[in-house]
């Protein structure tokens, strides 16, 4: 499949909250897929769930703080009996040191607990912008916007930015979205992602925003090229047959 790319231009700041709007009306419930109770559980899911699926963490993580429920317990705990319990979420050993480093660093700090601090947050073992991102607006009700694959993917199908790194794209989005709906239109655009605008075919015909979406004329365009090709490489085959006989 070759790859569809993005649009060349921004859509107008209009077409843009016509999109967003249209999102927030079809994902009005939209939350995040992590199974959590805490900022602290919260936290060591997301670290998780680099490179690996919600759903993944979500089957790991019970074992996990069933054995190490605290900030204190998961930060003495030995290396090799961590790794055993998140093996599956790939990257084992990284992210069993780094979720172990986090909690022995949460058990220390002043207040004992998950910092509420963008810097203090990103200060923390294993915690870049995203997952800072994603604690303070899912955890802490701040307005932050985390910018993940699917985030970064369908904001620049739909226009929203044509930046080159999830930082620029979160800088083009935090002026489309009104503070308070910030932490929010993180879960539209990603859910929209998993379910609808999928890498690397999005289901276009199947989505509420395909009217005002500039890359829904891009993708039939590359959909109807692939057809074509693979219907001139059918014939081709046909006449080589009939050639033979
Ligand atoms: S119209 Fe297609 S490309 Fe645009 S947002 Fe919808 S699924 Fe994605």
């Amino acid at each position: 499949m070759p790859a569809i790319p993005f649009p060349a231009k921004r859509v107008t700041r209009a077409v843009a909250q016509s999109e967003l709007a249209i999102l927030e009306e079809t994902y009005p419930q939209a939350v995040t897929a992590l199974d959590y109770d805490s900022p602290f559980t919260l936290l060591i899911a997301v670290i998780l769930s680099a490179q690996c699926t919600d759903a993944r963490v979500n089957l790991t993580t019970p074992a996990l703080f069933a054995r190490y429920p605290t900030p204190q317990a998961l930060g003495a705990a030995a290396q090799e009996d961590v790794e055993a319990i998140v093996k599956s979420c790939g990257f084992f050993r990284m992210k069993a040191k780094n979720i172990i480093a986090a909690a022995r660093a949460v058990a220390e700090s002043q207040a004992g607990d998950v910092p509420q601090e963008r810097e203090a947050l990103e200060a923390l073992p294993g915690v870049g912008r995203k997952t800072a991102s994603v604690v303070l607006s899912v955890a802490f009700e701040e307005a932050a916007f985390a910018v993940d694959t699917h985030v970064f993917r369908v904001a620049h199908r739909l226009g929203l930015t044509l930046g080159k790194t999830p930082r620029a794209v979160e800088d083009d989005v935090v002026k489309l979205v009104a503070p308070d709906k910030l932490r929010h239109a993180h879960h539209w655009l990603i859910l929209h992602g998993r379910t609808i605008c999928k890498a690397p075919i999005p289901l276009c015909e199947r989505c509420p925003v395909k009217d005002v979406c500039p890359s829904a004329p891009i993708v039939a365009k590359t959909l109807a090229k692939k057809a074509r090709t693979k219907m001139r490489a059918t014939i081709a085959k046909a006449k080589k047959k009939r050639t033979r006989a």
